[in-house]
């Protein structure tokens, strides 16, 4: 059996043109602010990508670009004004932050009604009890692949790899809100390949390059690979490099349902989700009624 390859891309691009048709409903522009401190690479290309879908889907993108030598009071006094600013509706500050600077000092001082990447204390605690808030944007996106495969998860057994803050704890209580069981499994968690073989949909959020293989994986289970890993692609010249999942894609999808595979899966969800979450907030914080495209 081979199964699907979900495509992350075309089902992100969905999202955003709903998120642009809300845009075009709505009274006044929303804006999203992106915080970017520092010259790691591979941020300023997701920062520069984020502020091109923003504007895309009708809205206005503030880059805030700040010299890695930035003091967290600093830091924190920009947040604090974008916080103040009426005018700015989500603000994201590009993790991780340079070693100096204490993430959640910082994270401290955003405005949890424009905590667009879902984030701080109060969008974590409102995520644990049920109540409506902004939700952080990959767990998300994992939801939405998962229910375009099997669109009620009521029942399903989900098995989440991985417990970090802005992944793995906000999906296992995301799909729990989906009225699925839900196993958080970690790196203490006992014979692991058993765990993941009771999955109706596993959810690979680790960061090790390619460890979820075939035989981990339930016969026509949904397989959502969350991990973004960097590693040597000898194949494509010397010094060359490639990203890769955590999960062996050829393999899984030998056996599963349908994988999304990385990249190409969740990656475009994350950045579509966090659209979505510029107009949630800017509707919640203004008064606005929520578009109908976005319900
Ligand atoms: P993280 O903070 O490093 O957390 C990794 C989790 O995996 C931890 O809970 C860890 O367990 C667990 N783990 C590590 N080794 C394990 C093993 N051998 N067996 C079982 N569990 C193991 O990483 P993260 O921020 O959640 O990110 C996870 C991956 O998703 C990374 O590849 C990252 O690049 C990717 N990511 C992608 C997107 C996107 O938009 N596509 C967004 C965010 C992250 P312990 O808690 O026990 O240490």
């Amino acid at each position: 059996m081979t199964g699907r390859s979900i495509d992350g891309k075309a089902i992100a691009a969905n999202v955003r043109a709903s998120v642009a048709e809300a845009v075009r409903q709505l009274p006044a522009q929303p804006a999203l602010a992106v915080v970017l401190v520092g010259d790691d690479p591979a941020s300023q290309v997701y920062v520069a990508s984020k502020g091109k879908a923003t504007i895309e889907a009708g809205m206005r993108s503030v880059e805030i670009k700040l010299p890695k030598e930035t003091t967290q009071e600093e830091l924190i006094a920009r947040v604090s004004a974008l916080s103040a600013d009426p005018d700015i509706d989500g603000i994201l500050v590009q993790l991780p932050l340079p070693k100096h600077i204490s993430e959640p000092a910082v994270l401290a001082a955003l405005d949890p009604l424009k905590d667009v990447d879902g984030l701080t204390e109060a969008s974590a605690g409102k995520l644990v009890l049920g109540k409506p808030g902004l939700r952080p944007c990959t767990p998300v996106g994992c939801v939405i692949l998962a229910k375009t495969e099997r669109p009620d998860l009521t029942g399903a057994n989900v098995v989440v790899i991985g417990r970090s803050i802005l992944v793995g704890k906000p999906a296992a209580l995301l799909f729990l809100e989906q009225n699925a069981s839900v196993t958080i499994a970690h790196s203490k968690t006992r014979d692991l390949k058993m765990v993941c073989r009771g999955a109706d949909i596993l959810v690979a959020a680790v960061g090790r390059p390619e460890m979820v293989r075939g035989d981990w994986v339930r016969p026509g289970a949904i397989v959502i690979d969350v991990g973004t890993n960097r590693v040597p692609a000898p194949e494509k010249g010397e010094g060359k490099t490639k990203l890769v999942g955590d999960v062996n894609f050829k393999e899984a999808i030998e056996v599963a349902a349908a994988v999304s595979p990385s990249p190409g899966g969740v990656g475009p969800m994350t950045i579509a989700c966090l659209l979505r979450n510029t107009v949630l907030a800017a509707c919640a914080r203004r008064g606005w009624a929520v578009p109908e495209a976005l319900s």
